[in-house]
């Protein structure tokens, strides 16, 4: 079956809103046409706003980089998913490594910040993925089948078809060390095999699985042309418009 590969960065904190639309106009130009890659960018939440606005008419997409579970009440520094369907956003980060390892994440706190933007219509992308120890110790799919069935927990099919899975080996992540696309290729065909398991096969054949971790333009096109490889959620080669334009197209099958 055919997925659409999608390119996601997280700025992480990085950019102010003339930043963040300086970017996302220059970037507008460069992939313009590109339309067989969803592209989605997340900046800071203060950034949101004028990088809505830039990226409108465009097939630039914009997401958060996380999202609380409730909708409203006493949450001093928490945004909800209804608050940033209403500032035009689309997508949304959910457990990335970084808010695992500074800010107490955990794949309970997940599960129910996926629920959150699931219920609110966001799509939710969902990040996974193992410590150096555990991969030097034989544990990645051991950690990752754990992280699967309780970020999971509780959803259908349905809302699986609208999550995109992010596999990021921690160790990769804004390292410079790369997965090999083989040792990558082969931790996706395990995920995926987990999700047939957890759920169905159809399910599992048409969730979207991005590598991410040390993605640039020059591996971006060996890492997505592996088969169960579907995009890329980008760090440090998102936060330039050359960079990112660059690896976008070389993810394209254009
Ligand atoms: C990330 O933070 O999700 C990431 C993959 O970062 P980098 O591309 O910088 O490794």
């Amino acid at each position: 079956m055919a997925r659409k590969v999608i390119i996601a960065g997280n700025w992480k904190m990085n950019k102010s809103g003339s930043e963040g639309k300086a970017l996302v106009e220059d970037l507008k130009g460069r992939v313009a046409g590109y339309n067989d890659v969803d592209i989605v960018v997340c900046p800071p939440f203060t950034t949101l706003a004028a990088v809505v606005k830039a990226a409108e008419g465009s097939n630039i997409k914009v997401g958060a980089q996380n999202v609380h579970w409730a909708d409203n009440g006493a949450f001093t520094g928490e945004i909800s998913a209804g608050m940033l369907k209403e500032a035009g956003v689309e997508y949304a980060i959910i457990g990335h490594s970084e808010r695992r390892q500074y800010f107490g994440e955990t794949d309970e706190t997940v599960n129910k910040r996926l629920k959150a933007a699931l219920a609110a219509g966001l799509k939710p992308i969902v990040c996974i993925g193992e410590l150096l120890d555990e991969r030097e110790g034989g544990k990645t799919e051991a950690v990752l089948a754990k992280q699967i069935k309780a970020g999971f927990a509780g959803l259908t099919s349905a809302d699986m078809n609208k999550i995109v899975i992010a596999y990021e080996p921690v160790w990769a992540i804004g390292t410079g060390k790369t997965a090999t696309p083989e040792m990558a290729e082969e931790t996706h065909a395990y995920i995926r095999k987990a999700i047939a398991g957890l759920f169905d096969g159809t399910t599992a054949e048409a969730v979207r699985i991005q590598y991410g971790g040390s993605m640039k333009a020059d591996n971006a096109a060996e890492l997505v042309k592996q088969p169960d490889i579907d995009g890329g959620l980008i760090g440090g080669a998102s936060l330039k418009a050359d960079s990112f334009a660059d690896l976008i197209k070389n993810a394209s099958s254009k």
